[in-house]
């Protein structure tokens, strides 16, 4: 059964940011992948972080982070890039909520819904698998997928989504 599905402008913007990497299936959201298209250095540290000197920009993972929470701690790092926080020093909280929001949509985007199998009785532990990313982080995006699914065909702007 198809389901029609109205996205936030955030996440069109998400889904624009990967495709325009040529990010089109869930194995190649990687952090070295990404840092390799994105001309960014990256390494394991004690924390997770973003950090900017001139023209140089680094983004620190956690070591002590199993992999999926790493993936997801390097999309929130991305997200602060990809939005050039750095520039700016004031309202951290607002910079701080956009980058979740970006991870998240970074994390399960838009355009890679059809690899997910909302059929499934399995779906957070398979979804948090095939994305790579911890299983809360996977149900919160499922949530915001599933509140934002409308039943309404005369809506315009939407996508069409097939089941597996
Ligand atoms: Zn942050």
């Amino acid at each position: 059964m198809p389901f029609i599905y109205e996205p936030t402008s955030l996440e069109k913007h998400a889904e624009n940011y990967l495709t325009s990497l040529k990010i089109f299936h869930p194995y190649q959201i990687n952090i070295e992948n990404i840092c390799t298209l994105e001309n960014l250095d990256y390494g394991l540290g004690k924390t997770s972080c973003y950090l900017v000197v001139n023209d140089y920009r680094f983004i620190s993972i956690n070591e002590q982070k199993n992999s999926k929470d790493q993936q997801f701690e390097f999309l929130h790092e991305l997200s602060h890039n990809h939005f050039d926080h750095n520039l700016y020093t004031a309202q951290c909280i607002d910079l701080e909520k956009q980058a979740r929001l970006f991870s998240l949509y970074l994390a399960i985007p838009l355009h890679m819904f059809r690899f997910i199998n909302f059929n499934s009785q399995n779906i957070i532990k398979e979804t948090s698998d095939l994305f790579n990313i911890p299983e809360d982080y996977t149900l919160e995006r499922l949530q915001m997928i599933y509140e934002r699914k409308i039943s309404n065909s005369s809506i315009q702007n939407t996508i069409f989504f097939n089941h597996i």
